[in-house]
């Protein structure tokens, strides 16, 4: 963070110098909850947790270097007391992206989020920014009230680029996500059903996304995804000018896309004469085909929201298809491909599940079995709320329109997939449901033969994602 002094942060946080706190101690470093993760200058926010308390640490973390503690308990090293960490650290982080601001006018805000894909794009958008100056965009989804932050707090002088995963549970998170970081660039990818149980309504989620659009600096830009309408809608809900991306229509356009034989992106991206950026200066017009490294058409999506908010942050899209092809999925998160014994493909992409996300992983399934195949092993989405049944049922449904080989259903939530599966028709092999992992891993290494493409699909406590190296090592 930005150095700052411990009197500094209780004038902030309307906290109290407690622990021999003199004031003039120093924060130089990140502020970090975890005390094995400290480092030198870094403040140490303890948290009661539900297993643990941040309290019994503070001793440890300022052995480890930490110049402060931030609490709500007394405790005998320096450190600051406040009545809510979480609070105290969200003002923290506003009061340090203002000064950055005021010290850096280059300094560079984009929010963004959507029901699927925001890490993905926030990861292709980091990766871009970063060609352009320093970036922060840390690996993981850090989208909430206190890795938001915690990720705003990691700011250096150098900073000129911010990039902000913001996830909404409920109407009014981003807002409040927005008023700790105010974006000059705002992005919406989509809106889908990913936690419809707590909405209620896809009409509410879209309410809650936009929230991003209206909390735009007025000199910022609106980041649209035009195919999509509910997102396309949200420009009516800022004063900013709105540039858009999409494949039907768009300022930014996918002229072409397709999924080569490993099932790899190809996508030809257009960017319109005229477009300006922040800045004022003028994106040069120009067509380039591109071939990413990233598995399905839903991955080529989140490449062009990413360029369009790279190109208006200062990028051409020659530098854009220069870097594109070379990013990778990060290890354990989006769709991992694996490769056994037997030339088995294993597509590990259970680090989360919703209905939109399940349809795509399906869809690069399905376009990788013309020519193996397939088998599906699917579990439970989680937080569908009363719609769970039927989303699940068109899991199962899909599967089967796709020609997907073999479906395996894992788990008693799972099953409503299995049963959707039989209720659409003949499947081309079987479609099955397993009462848990173990089994499922025994049907798997009994069941797949040289050549077969799995897929491993489900929110991340369904576990799934754990499967992967087990089978591999079985196969
Ligand atoms: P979370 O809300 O858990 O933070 P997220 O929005 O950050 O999720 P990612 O982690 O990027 O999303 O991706 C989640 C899943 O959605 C992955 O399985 C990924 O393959 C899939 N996915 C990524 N982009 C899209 C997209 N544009 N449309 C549909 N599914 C997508
Ligand atoms: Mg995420």
């Amino acid at each position: 963070m930005l150095a700052i002094t411990a009197q500094e942060i209780a004038e902030l946080t309307d906290g109290e110098l407690i622990g021999g706190a003199l004031g003039s101690e120093r924060v130089s470093g990140r502020a970090r909850i975890d005390s094995r993760d400290i480092e030198t200058g870094d403040l140490f926010a303890a948290f009661h947790g539900e297993n643990t308390d941040g309290h019994r640490f503070v001793t440890t973390a300022r052995d480890a270097g930490a110049a402060l503690a931030l609490v709500t308990d007394e405790v005998d090293v320096p450190a600051v007391r406040v009545a809510d960490v979480e609070k105290a650290l969200s003002d923290l982080a506003r009061a340090q992206l203002e000064r950055a601001r005021s010290e850096r006018e280059d300094l560079l805000v984009v929010a963004l989020t959507g029901s699927a894909g925001k890490t993905g794009t926030k990861d292709l958008l980091g990766s871009l920014l970063g060609e352009l100056g320093p970036t922060i965009a840390p690996a993981g989804s850090f989208n909430n009230e206190l890795g938001l932050p915690l990720t705003v707090l990691s700011l250096t002088t150098e900073t000129r680029f911010l990039v902000l995963e913001m996830g909404a549970r409920g109407i009014g998170h981003i807002a409040h996500l927005t008023s700790i970081a105010r974006p000059d660039i705002s992005l919406v990818l989509n809106v889908g059903t990913a936690h419809l149980g707590e909405f209620g309504s896809v009409d509410a989620i879209a309410r809650a996304k936009g929230e991003i659009i209206e909390a735009l600096l007025p000199t910022g830009r609106a980041v649209l995804n035009a195919d999509d309408a509910r997102v396309a809608g949200m420009a009516s809900r800022t004063e900013a000018p709105v540039t858009t991306w999409g494949q039907a229509a768009g300022d930014v356009r996918i002229q072409d896309l397709r999924l080569d034989d490993d099932a790899h992106a190809r996508l030809t991206l257009s960017v319109p004469e005229g477009l300006t950026r922040l800045d004022g200066s003028t994106v040069p017009a120009e067509t380039r085909e591109i071939t990413l490294a990233l598995l399905g058409e839903h991955q080529a999506l989140n490449a062009v929201a990413a360029t369009t908010a790279a190109l208006l942050a200062g990028m051409d899209l020659a530098d854009v298809a220069r870097v594109l092809p070379t990013l990778k999925p990060l290890s354990g998160q989006r769709m991992e491909a694996v490769h056994a014994a037997g030339d088995v493909l294993i597509l590990n992409d259970a680090y989360n599940a919703n209905p939109d996300s399940m349809r795509q992983a399906l869809k690069t399934l399905a376009h990788l079995g013309r020519t193996r195949r397939t088998i599906a092993v699917l579990g439970e989405m989680l937080e569908l709320g009363e719609d769970s049944l039927r989303l699940h049922d068109e899991v199962g449904r899909l599967a089967v329109r796709l020609n997907i080989s073999h479906l395996i259903a894992v788990g008693p939530g799972a099953m409503p997939i299995h049963r959707g599966a039989c209720l659409e028709g003949s499947f081309g092999e079987e479609s099955e449901d397993v009462p848990d992992l173990d089994v499922a891993l025994a049907r798997l290494t009994e069941y797949i033969e040289p050549g077969d493409v799995v897929l491993l699909k489900s929110s991340r406590d369904s576990g799934l994602r754990t499967l992967a190296e087990p089978l591999r090592d079985a196969l």
